[in-house]
């Protein structure tokens, strides 16, 4: 009994969304340096931990690599420089990287080189122009015209050649670190233009922070500010922080209703909710993504379509596949979204309710008010069907056979294979077949003992046998239809030779008519015009004598003493009712047994015993007599024995068992009941509709009648006119 269970299979939103993201933080952290620019070509020289100073100075003492801008001039054009210091003197940055590394290389040779003169402003160089042309100053010495000299450009150096083994040095050893003399009359000015191995100790920052600007180790600046992000530094070191996150740890944040970030030590990768069908949600459960069919908040079951369910989580979605159970995702009728079984609602938009419904494989299922479905396997040889409500019936129809119809019984047997043991019912139809208005339906059960049977079934209690409606024996053809009802409700079926034919002429009239004085005594014995009323003529009563008239109400009763036998109080008599088949026929019922003390009863003079059926007849004054034998007389001068008072009904108590006739079949007790049915306008027995006349069952001793329908008082009034008028014209 499998029960379907939904939301195997979850699609996690976020994870895929932490993919989308860690692949923009990546990006955002590879591009942060990328974009920083950098203005000087990289250096050789390492200076990997310079002094925790804004400035970084060289370990060599005399070279100060604090940088200055100034003016330059080459040609007499002015152009923005750099200097730093060396031995105290400004030179060009680059000019200076190239003599330190030469001043290095000299050092270890064990020569001493120091600069005597480096760059030089405009005012310098205007004062020793001054000077060499009013010869009053500096010795002298040559000087270029002011913005013509290389010292103003930053190339050229004046060294202390004058010391020993410098000039020797220089001139076996300048070459190679790019340095060459240029003025034949002064030996100490070297220019450098560029060349050597590179390296030098200036240009080396350490990484930090200026405003928004984020400074390198080589001095690059690049600004935070671009990417709207605050240049930090802190013990994570210098870096970029988005104006969304938070300086250290992690943190969803919206951007905006669509995009969320993700912040890490206050780097920020971004995503895209929408993207996902979400909206960028921030409240005290955090930033997140909440797909736009759900709410911010809390569990809820959604349809995404009409086999998608979405499970929402605080706006997290997870999928569920209801299409893949057979199931529909349903919202009608509730809040939250459910799998409706595709098999338990024609379309979505039905409200499951409780009902069963066969399947197409055969199984039977039970839906329930969820629109669960549990599937039942049937028993092995049955399957579901649908008519009239679906069950587990057998494929096999009723089969049996319509034995004989004659005007001492309708004979016949019927069994459903489906259940061979069971005794199934039997639908006669007079006048016509099943569903003809005009027809007259009657169910009784074919579970009479027929030892024909048992070798042919295998099981004996089968047969069926009663006698025609007396209402019929009026010289014509009548057929009789009969029908095996499945044992499982399943579809019923015709008997073997069904129809067949009867036609009877009225028997021949013998014994006492006994008029029917009152009009309701019809009633209250229950005569059936269908059933009991002989069609005859005048003449075939005139030869009769008449006997006491029918009591109004037939009084039926057994002793106390334990005796067995069933009584009919007939005025001055007791008649014995002869067998379960007589007391049905006679429509009794087991509730209005009464129970006499037996010295009361044994009081009464017996009579002639019942008739096996009544038998009446109405002449064309539209007298109704009932056809009896002829009863003994009271003794001349004996009082009539009295009668206790008649009881109220007491439907509660248990009736009496009913006695068996001896001198009848062995099967006497399993003869069929009877139900009569009403008029044809009223209740017809459909088969075909399912509707069904209330079948008997009989308990293991004796025989339980049918208790009186409780009708309505204006139904119960139309049947009382239906049969009046009946009564007064026979068929
Ligand atoms: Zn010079």
């Amino acid at each position: 009994m499998p029960t379907l269970s939904f939301f195997p299979q979850r699609v996690d939103l976020s994870t895929s969304l932490r993919y989308l993201l860690g692949a923009s933080f990546l990006l955002l952290w590879l591009l942060a340096p990328a974009c920083s620019p950098i203005d000087e070509p990289s250096h050789e020289h390492h200076h990997a931990h310079p002094p925790d100073s804004d400035l970084a100075v060289s370990r060599h003492e005399l070279i100060n690599c604090t940088e200055s801008q100034a003016t330059g001039y080459r040609q007499g054009t002015a152009f923005p420089i750099t200097v730093v210091h060396i031995d105290g003197k400004p030179v060009e940055k680059k000019t200076a990287n190239a003599y330190a590394v030469m001043r290095d290389a000299a050092a270890r040779a064990g020569i001493t080189l120091r600069v005597i003169s480096g760059f030089r402003t405009m005012s310098e160089q205007q004062y020793l122009y001054n000077c060499y042309r009013n010869c009053n100053c500096n010795n002298c010495n040559l000087a270029a015209r002011p913005g013509y000299s290389n010292h103003q450009s930053g190339h050229a150096l004046d060294l202390n050649t004058s010391a020993s083994g410098v000039y020797n040095w220089l001139a076996a050893n300048a070459g190679r670190f790019g340095f060459q003399r240029t003025v034949p009359s002064e030996p100490w000015h070297w220019e450098w233009w560029g060349g050597g191995p590179g390296g030098g100790p200036c240009g080396s920052c350490v990484r930090r922070c200026d405003g928004s600007h984020i400074i390198d180790e080589k001095c690059g600046r690049g600004d935070c500010a671009v990417f709207g992000a605050r240049c930090v530094n802190d013990n994570l070191g210098v870096r970029c922080v988005s104006v969304f996150c938070p300086n250290q740890g992690t943190k969803q944040v919206c951007l905006n209703d669509k995009i969320i970030g993700s912040c890490k030590d206050g780097g920020i990768s971004t995503g895209d909710c929408s993207a996902f069908g979400s909206r960028c949600v921030s409240d005290n459960l955090g930033a997140r993504c909440v797909f736009v069919f759900c709410p911010d908040q809390g569990k809820k079951n959604v349809c995404l379509s009409d086999r998608e369910i979405g499970q929402c989580d605080n706006g997290k979605l997870g999928k569920g596949d209801c299409g893949a159970f057979g199931a529909y995702c349903s919202i009608a009728g509730v809040s939250s979204a459910r799998c409706v079984s595709v098999f338990c609602v024609a379309n979505p938009l039905e409200i499951p309710k409780k009902h069963s419904v066969c399947l197409p494989n055969g199984d039977i299922g039970h839906c329930d008010t969820n629109g669960g479905i549990t599937v039942k396997k049937c028993a092995s040889g049955k399957s579901c069907q649908n008519s009239p409500t679906p069950r587990c019936i057998g494929a096999s129809k009723p089969r049996g056979f319509l034995d004989s119809v004659s005007c001492d019984g309708i004979k016949g047997w019927a069994q459903d294979p489906d259940e061979p043991k069971k005794s199934i019912n039997v639908h006669l139809y007079f006048r016509g077949p099943a569903g003809d208005p005009d027809a007259r339906g009657l169910s009784i059960t074919a579970d009479q003992h027929r030892a024909d049977l048992c070798t042919q079934l295998g099981s004996c209690t089968h047969g069926f046998q009663i006698e025609p409606p007396y209402s019929l024996f009026n010289r014509r053809e009548h057929p009789i239809h009969a029908y095996g009802i499945d044992s499982e409700g399943g579809e019923n079926t015709q008997l073997s030779s069904s129809p067949r034919t009867f036609l009877c002429a009225p028997p021949i009239l013998e014994g006492v008519k006994r008029p029917l004085i009152e009009e309701e005594t019809f009633e209250t014995w229950e005569f059936s015009v269908f059933w009991d009323l002989i069609p005859a003529p005048d003449q075939a009563l005139t030869h009769l004598a008449e006997g006491t008239p029918l009591a109004k109400k037939p009084r039926i009763v057994r002793a106390d003493d334990g005796t067995p036998e069933i009584w009919l109080i007939d005025g001055y008599l007791r008649r014995h009712i002869p067998s379960q088949k007589a007391f049905s026929a006679w429509h009794f019922k087991n509730a209005d047994v009464e129970k006499w003390p037996a010295q009361q009863l044994y009081a009464f003079l017996e009579g002639t015993p019942l008739r096996p059926r009544p038998m009446l007849v109405e002449d064309s004054q539209g007298q109704t007599y009932l056809i009896d034998d002829p009863q003994p007389q009271l003794p001349t001068g004996t009082e009539p024995p009295s009668s206790p008072e008649m009881p109220e009904p007491r439907a509660e108590e248990e009736p009496p068992p009913i006695e068996e006739d001896e001198s009848a079949e062995p099967d006497a007790a399993s003869l069929p009941e009877i139900e009569f049915v009403t008029e044809p306008t009223t209740e017809i027995l459909n088969i075909e509709s399912g509707k069904e006349p209330q079948p008997h069952t009989r308990p293991p001793q004796g025989c339980e009648c049918q208790q009186a329908p409780i009708a309505p008082l204006p139904l119960l009034l139309l049947f009382a006119l239906i049969r009046l008028r009946r009564k007064r014209r026979p068929n």
